[in-house]
């Protein structure tokens, strides 16, 4: 025999053969409504629709292989209802399928339904997790569980560290959502340093292909004097001597290209001549080496004791050891920014790590 039964508003048709056998409570209100009789709906007025169909999919099962293929929400429907109408094999069923449930789950299912075998080790285990309880959660947990869940896991040191307790003053506004002062919201911003980092980044590869461009005057190959003495004649004079001009002129190109590629041509300016060697422009032509001749030996010739070829190669080796030296200082700086930088981003990136945490 059928009865027909009107849950928010849909009518179903159920065998009353079950509903009685298995549920006393369904048993006693069937008898006791004239409806059920009459062929009009026997009305549930408080329960859902989606409840109801999970509690029917297990009395009128489609798939019989998978009957415990159920979430963990499907589950809950189902253990709601045979709970409040006095299915005890299936309120066991839904037990038994919900025993791998969340240990949150298990908490909340086990108050409601008086599980009372599921709570110790879901409180536990919730208790002694690494995560820190969600707002989610907690919102399903209420504020007493919340509240000694948090003492526990702090009085039995349950919840490792994570951060350091100096952060905690800054990250206050994000952790209880409170609106920031303005003046407080300005660190983020690396736009100036990032500026910084390019700009050096140029004069950094503008000084080391200058450095480049220059050969040392020590780098001489003469077939008939060791270096720094030369002849200014022989085959491997002339070759090294070409191949100092081409390096020169490559460098000087690579400079202009440098300048050119940064667009940063109104910058390219020549030392003064008398200025100190630590406040040069960063973007100034290169020098050519110093055309002295030797007083002593015929010309193009290098003697490297008389006076016009002593200055020459000092002021040759002069100019090498203005860029060598730049070169060190601008190389220390930008790894410093950089350094800097990164350390910065670090930092961003652990903020936003702690934020996320609580975010809900
Ligand atoms: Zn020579
Ligand atoms: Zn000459
Ligand atoms: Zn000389």
């Amino acid at each position: 025999m059928s009865t027909t039964i009107q849950v928010e508003g849909i009518l179903y048709n159920i065998h009353r053969y079950f509903f009685e056998r298995d549920s006393s409570i369904f048993r006693s209100t069937l008898e006791s409504t004239p409806a059920s009789n009459t062929g009009a709906p026997l009305v549930l007025p408080d329960i859902t629709c989606s409840d109801f169909d999970e509690f029917l999919s297990i009395l009128y099962p489609i798939d019989f292989c998978r009957p415990a293929n159920k979430t963990t929400q499907q589950w809950a429907s189902i253990l709601l209802l045979a709970d409040k109408w006095g299915f005890e094999s299936i309120r066991l069923l839904a037990i038994d399928c919900l025993a791998t449930a969340a240990p949150v789950d298990k908490i909340v299912l086990g108050r409601r339904y008086r599980i009372a075998a599921w709570l110790p080790g879901a409180y536990n285990a919730v208790c002694t997790r690494e995560a820190p309880l969600t707002v989610e959660e907690g919102i399903r947990l209420g504020v007493e569980d919340v509240v000694r869940i948090a003492a526990a896991r702090q009085a039995y040191g349950c919840g490792k560290p994570r951060f350091e307790k100096r952060h905690l003053a800054h990250d206050i506004w994000e952790i209880f959502g409170l609106e920031r002062p303005a003046e407080e919201e300005n660190d983020t911003d690396t736009g100036d340093e990032d500026e910084a980092i390019r700009a050096l980044e140029v004069e950094v590869a503008y000084v080391q292909t200058a450095y480049a461009a220059l050969q040392s005057p020590a780098s001489m190959q003469c077939k008939y004097y060791a270096a720094p003495q030369y002849c200014g004649a022989c085959s491997d004079c002339k070759e090294s001597q070409e191949e100092a001009e081409l390096q020169f002129k490559a460098g000087e190109r690579l400079l202009l290209k440098i300048i050119s590629d940064a667009g940063a041509e109104d910058k390219l300016a020549k030392a003064p001549k008398d200025g100190r060697p630590d406040a040069q422009p960063a973007f100034r032509p290169l020098v050519p080496p110093a055309t002295n001749d030797c007083s002593d030996w015929e010309h193009p010739g290098h003697c490297d004791e008389c006076a016009n070829c002593k200055n020459r190669m000092k002021s040759d080796e002069r100019q090498l050891t203005i860029w060598r030296e730049e070169r060190a200082e601008k190389m220390r700086r930008l790894k410093g920014l950089k350094d800097q930088r990164q350390q910065r981003r670090q930092e961003l990136a652990d903020r936003q790590e702690r934020k996320s945490m609580f975010r809900c």
